[in-house]
């Protein structure tokens, strides 16, 4: 096959990008991706300059993508923050946040790390086994996104960041566009988008995803052009039971035979929620129905909010537990998994 050459100058392209065609060097493909976040930055209001910004960094490729451009770019508008999160998951969580630790370091970036086990006084380790026991109680996933999201909103308020920033990339956010389609799952549908939430509350920081319109597949790349150092190893060993691993899967095999796919079902998802508008009124009622929780203060429409909920439930199911129980269950759970994402590196 004849080697393309980059679109914009002389070099050998290293890169195809079959959606668009677009054929770049490694140089000029960093700048079409440093550009097209700033535009999505742009485009979608997603912050200020002169705003404090969180950015929630787990160590794998996205996050420290994502810090890599807010640095680069904002750093002499914007006040930079670090959030990391420990789990709790041996051998998984301590490699990554050594990673994550280690950029935040190099670049003079203030950083936190805050673990389940200090704020729950359980880690995620903990928590598997009882979900094993108790299938009831709810998915490994959702136990932890609700937990980490918790921690987030938290520590924004805390330090009095104006916007906490994720590493979700277009790949997450088209894989739960579909899977609430599937789910049937509308009021989630509206949650979703660049700026991540409906409602506007002084006890919610609002989520942003300067990745919204980047394919995991160019931060990949992204990463080993600019050797971006990430932790890449494995996956969660807890997520292999994720139905998203199962969209992932089926959303790049379309995207393979059909390049395109991806963006074309974002823009329908854009559309989609621009025809459903959510009237102010109805944003109005949602906020005037929110109350500190009675256990931790975090907003909530309920007595005791979600992550309370989860963590009594928890509490519950432990006190059912018998010691060597835990013990023999937990073992199971510590099989090495290759997960969707490294299925999709090969
Ligand atoms: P995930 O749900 O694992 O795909 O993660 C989505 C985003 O949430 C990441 O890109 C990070 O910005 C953030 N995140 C996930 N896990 C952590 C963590 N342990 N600590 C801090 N941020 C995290
Ligand atoms: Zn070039
Ligand atoms: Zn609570």
């Amino acid at each position: 096959m004849k080697t393309k050459q980059c679109d914009r100058c002389s070099k050998k392209a290293s890169i195809s990008l079959e959606y668009g065609p677009h054929h770049y060097c490694e140089a000029h493909f960093t700048k079409f991706f440093d550009n097209r976040v700033k535009k999505t930055i742009r485009k979608y209001k997603l912050f200020k300059p002169g705003e404090k910004l969180l950015v929630a960094v787990s160590g794998g490729k996205d996050s420290l993508v994502v810090l890599h451009l807010i640095h680069k770019y904002y750093s002499r508008s914007n006040e930079i923050e670090v959030l990391i999160i420990d789990e709790g998951v041996k051998g998984y969580r301590n490699k990554a946040i050594t990673t994550a630790k280690k950029h935040c370091k190099e670049k003079g970036i203030k950083h936190k790390v805050i673990s389940f086990e200090d704020e729950f006084g359980i880690t995620n380790d903990d928590i598997m086994p009882l979900l094993k026991q108790n299938p009831k109680l709810g998915g490994t996933c959702a136990f932890c996104g609700t937990m980490r999201r918790h921690i987030m909103n938290k520590y924004a308020k805390k330090i009095k960041a104006d916007k906490l920033i994720t590493g979700h990339n277009l790949d997450d956010e088209v894989q739960s566009f579909v899977m609430n389609v599937f789910n049937n799952d509308f009021s989630r549908l509206i949650r979703t988008g660049a700026r991540a939430g409906i409602i506007e509350h002084v006890g919610f920081v609002k989520r942003i995803k300067p990745l919204y319109e980047t394919p995991e597949k160019e931060i990949i790349a992204y990463c080993a052009f600019n050797e971006i150092e990430h932790y890449s190893q494995e996956c969660c060993p807890y997520s292999w039971s994720a139905k998203r691993n199962e969209f992932r899967e089926m959303l790049n095999n379309f995207e393979n035979r059909f390049p395109g796919t991806l963006f074309s079902t974002l823009r329908f998802n854009e559309q989609l929620k621009d025809n459903l508008k959510v009237s102010k009124e109805k944003k109005k009622e949602f906020s005037e129905k929110l109350k500190a929780c009675s256990k931790c203060g975090e907003p909530t429409e309920k007595k005791f909010c979600n992550t309370c909920e989860l963590i009594a439930k928890l509490q519950d199911e432990k006190k059912k537990t018998k010691k060597s129980k835990t013990k023999s269950a937990n073992k199971k759970y510590n099989k090495k998994l290759t997960c969707a994402t490294t299925k999709y590196n090969k």
